[in-house]
């Protein structure tokens, strides 16, 4: 008989789950999706941050009322927010790659072009980059915020679920996955949410 358990993939780095590659398949075009979905988020928090743009840039004083969450969606908007994460990224793919940096750019433009480039790497980002599991965790966490903002939903409720340990995991529904901060266990998403419900009284 072959022995076949010496050839045996390691699991998806993302949702441990079994892949050919490092990344499997369906984790893979998530991420993609979120940086096909960020540029649109970000224009569309820009444009609820300043509804009457397009006058000659001179602050006209004009006192509207502030939109609730308003300070978020600056946050999110400006230099170092979703455009920080983007750029981050793009940076230490360049670098890893040993690429030159990025020229500088405006906010707007940077949340564009580090999305595209971090796309069209995409491969090679799951393939070889060493914190491809942080990326996707922060680029899913950024949608999921930004997303928030714009319906104004609440956010996601956390469950205490027990890993077997002993350990309380809290989860949201939508967790890529999850690491037991005693044993170590690392969990994907179904996984995590098939632990069984933690014991409230246990705090
Ligand atoms: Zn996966
Ligand atoms: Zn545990």
């Amino acid at each position: 008989m072959i022995d076949t358990a010496a050839t045996e993939p390691e699991p998806c780095a993302l949702c441990r789950k079994a892949s050919r590659s490092r990344v499997h398949p369906g984790c893979r075009a998530r991420i993609a999706e979120h940086l096909a979905d960020l540029p649109v988020l970000h224009a569309e928090l820009a444009e609820h941050l300043a509804p009457s743009r397009g006058g000659d840039g001179g602050r006209a004083g004009t006192r509207t009322a502030p939109i609730p969450c308003s300070l978020e969606v600056l946050s999110l908007t400006s230099r170092g927010g979703i455009e920080g994460v983007l750029a981050g990224w793009e940076a230490s793919t360049r670098e890893l790659l040993g690429w030159d940096a990025a020229p500088p750019r405006t906010v707007d433009l940077s949340v564009g072009v580090s999305a595209r480039f971090l796309a069209v790497n995409l491969t090679w980002i799951c393939d070889h980059h060493p914190a491809v599991d942080d990326l996707a965790r922060e680029l899913a966490a950024l949608t999921a915020h930004a997303r928030r903002i714009l319906t104004g939903d609440r956010p996601e409720r956390r469950i205490a679920v027990a890993c077997p340990c002993g350990h309380t995991l809290r989860v949201t529904i939508s967790t890529p996955g999850a690491r037991c901060d005693n044993c170590g266990q690392q969990y994907g998403h179904s996984e995590a949410l098939q632990l069984p419900l933690a014991n409230r009284a246990a705090a």
